[in-house]
């Protein structure tokens, strides 16, 4: 596909237009004075006009802040144009020139599909408890003042090739990756997933960058706001700081390394300071996952500087990150051969420096989403029912426990259509014990079907295989008594395998089939967890719902009402393959 990226800034518009199958760029560049010489409109025209021989299919805009609203790529409509302009009081240098290129865009070539790709959307699942900061929690949920991180696209690009580069699945690594360029952030990815990064609710917190303070006490910012006011802080901070605001020579580390090397000690101080911070955050970052596979580095500085990655990386041997000094001098990346391994052969944690290509990374995005297969769209949370024990009958089974010809009468609908809970109930007896009161679901099926929990089955003693509903066979013996009987089923008694219930549309929607294995992430409260080897049953007559039993509730601490994500395996990927084995 033949992608148009647009990086739209306050001042500048930078584009290329790429092919996302060999990612080859076709032409690119950069319109400067954006704004003042020229409009939005004026700058997109001019880059149509020179991409008029290319056959453009879809259009790709990166898009700084996408806060709450997008937790992955999204095609604009008029809605999401909406979502985007909500976010410009979280980036008001930023979204206000994304959307003003967005709009031109669109209005410019109104009949391909145009993409957002958010920088953010890689950290939007973060745990809670790396995106809150220790505020008044009204005051921070007024403000939406939490961690949102960026560079997502950066980091989540060359994750990937990490991952593909060490002949790993993502979602077996535990990846620190460093985006050290003008802008410096570094990311934690666990198992596929940022779970830390250290740019915040703007891109000013975290690691030293070229002209941006990173991490500071809020106490410096409180004495310079009252000492300098507060627009002269803001200057300060972002325009003023960093390698620029130490040294004393400019942001560019090339500059700087000179001037060090001449013993101006401004500069010697910048260079460590700036590694200081990133090898304190590898450190962190080991912590936060309990570990570390991979340390990634990129961005100019990160591809570029051999020095400087030395620097970062001593002192990091108890890790097992051990550097191959000849190997990291030696280390060049490109478009072409975009990684190279800097650690000794037998070193326990592999480091890489790989080329970003951020652009490549939008184009391919963007592509996915204008084809219809994005991994995953806007999240839509799925609902969680928690089943209770209960007892599925047949015919024989009702006149055995209820009386002949005895029907079951509606105590209350279930939401899967056509179901109910029944005003009967049974009592399960198994060799060690006996749970009372189980309530009996309608209607009646073609076999008998009993679904406990695990705890359930110590309590009765038996041990029951976890099955998909229906298949009772070669499962686990009950006795059920009614108020006319006692029966007892040889098999018939499951553990029910946690499944999602959906329609055709839903599946579409979320790209999964009858009899897909998905991970749902439940978040937000106490015991946030991941439940795997989810089944997807797929049919029109479904309503979307997932189902659980108690045990499975109580280990996420939910309650009725709980919703939960879905969380999408590539095709092929290790979770998809092991679990399809499953099936
Ligand atoms: P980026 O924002 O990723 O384009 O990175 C730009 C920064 O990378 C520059 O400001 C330099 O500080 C740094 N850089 C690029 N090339 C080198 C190099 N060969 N050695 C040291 N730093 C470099």
């Amino acid at each position: 596909m033949q992608v148009l990226v647009i990086n739209c800034g306050s001042s500048s518009v930078k584009y290329k237009v790429l092919d996302t199958t060999g990612g080859e760029a076709r032409l690119g560049g950069t319109i400067e004075r954006v704004g003042d010489e020229r409009s939005h409109d004026d700058a997109i025209a001019a880059i149509l006009e020179e991409a008029a021989d290319l056959p453009i299919e879809v259009v790709g805009h990166r898009v700084v802040h996408g806060g709450e609203a997008f937790h992955d790529a999204q095609r604009i409509d008029d809605a999401v144009e909406a979502a985007i302009e909500a976010c410009v009081p979280l980036a008001p240098l930023h979204n206000p020139a994304n959307l003003a290129g967005i709009r031109a865009a669109r209005r410019l070539l109104p009949d391909v599909p145009h993409v957002a790709v958010f920088d953010t959307a890689l950290h939007a699942r973060m745990p809670r408890r790396a995106k809150t900061y220790a505020l008044d929690a009204e005051v921070a949920g007024k403000y939406g003042l939490r961690r949102y991180g960026f560079h997502g696209t950066s980091h989540a690009y060359v994750a990937d090739l990490a991952a593909e580069h060490l002949g790993r699945d993502l979602r077996d690594l535990r990846i620190v990756s460093l985006h050290l360029g003008n802008g410096a952030s570094a990311c934690a990815l666990e198992l596929g997933s940022s779970v830390e990064t250290s740019m915040g609710m703007t891109p000013l917190e975290g690691l030293v960058m070229g002209t941006r303070s990173g991490d500071l006490d809020p106490g410096v910012v409180l004495l310079l706001a009252r000492e300098l006011g507060v627009e002269a802080t803001d200057e300060l901070l972002n325009r003023r700081s960093g390698l620029a605001g130490l040294s004393g020579v400019g942001n560019d580390l090339r500059d700087i390394q000179r001037e060090a090397e001449e013993g101006n000690d401004r500069a010697r101080l910048a260079i460590t300071v700036f590694a200081h911070r990133c090898r304190k955050y590898i450190g962190a970052y080991a912590a936060v996952m309990g570990g570390v596979d991979a340390i990634v580095l990129t961005g100019g500085i990160g591809e570029n500087s051999a020095e400087m990655r030395r620097r970062i990386l001593q002192r990091l041997d108890f890790l097992g990150v051990r550097l191959d000094e000849d190997a990291n001098v030696a280390a060049k990346v490109s478009d072409a051969r975009p990684v190279a391994d800097i650690s000794e052969a037998h070193a326990r944690v592999r480091t890489l420096v790989v080329a970003t290509n951020e652009e490549l990374r939008i184009a391919r995005q963007a592509a996915k989403v204008a084809r219809g297969d994005q991994d995953v769209k806007q999240p839509r949370p799925i609902p969680i029912a928690i089943s209770a024990r209960h007892a599925h009958l047949d015919r024989k089974a009702m006149d055995v426990l209820f009386g002949e010809g005895s029907e079951l009468t509606v105590y209350r609908p279930l939401s899967q259509p056509g179901q109910f809970a029944s005003e009967q109930r049974v009592n399960l007896v198994g060799p060690r014990g006996r749970i009372e009161g189980v309530r009996v679901l309608g209607p009646l099926r073609r076999a008998c079907q009993v679904e406990v929990s695990r705890t359930d089955e110590f309590r009765l003693g038996v041990d029951a295989p976890i099955r998909r509903s229906g298949q009772v066979k070669g499962s686990a013996p009950i006795t059920l008594e009614g108020p006319k009987g006692t029966l007892h089923l040889d098999e018939g008694l499951i553990c029910a395998w946690r499944h999602i219930h959906m329609t055709t549309a839903d599946a579409e929607a979320y790209g999964v089939q009858d009899g897909d294995m998905v991970e749902v992430t439940v978040s937000g409260g106490p015991r946030d967890l991941t439940f795997g080897d989810v089944l997807v049953r797929v049919k029109d007559s479904y309503a979307l719902e997932m189902h659980i039993d108690t045990d499975e509730a109580n280990a996420a601490e939910l309650s009725p009402g709980a919703a939960g994500e879905l969380i999408y395996s590539e095709p092929g990927s290790k979770a998809t393959a092991t679990l399809q084995r499953k099936r």
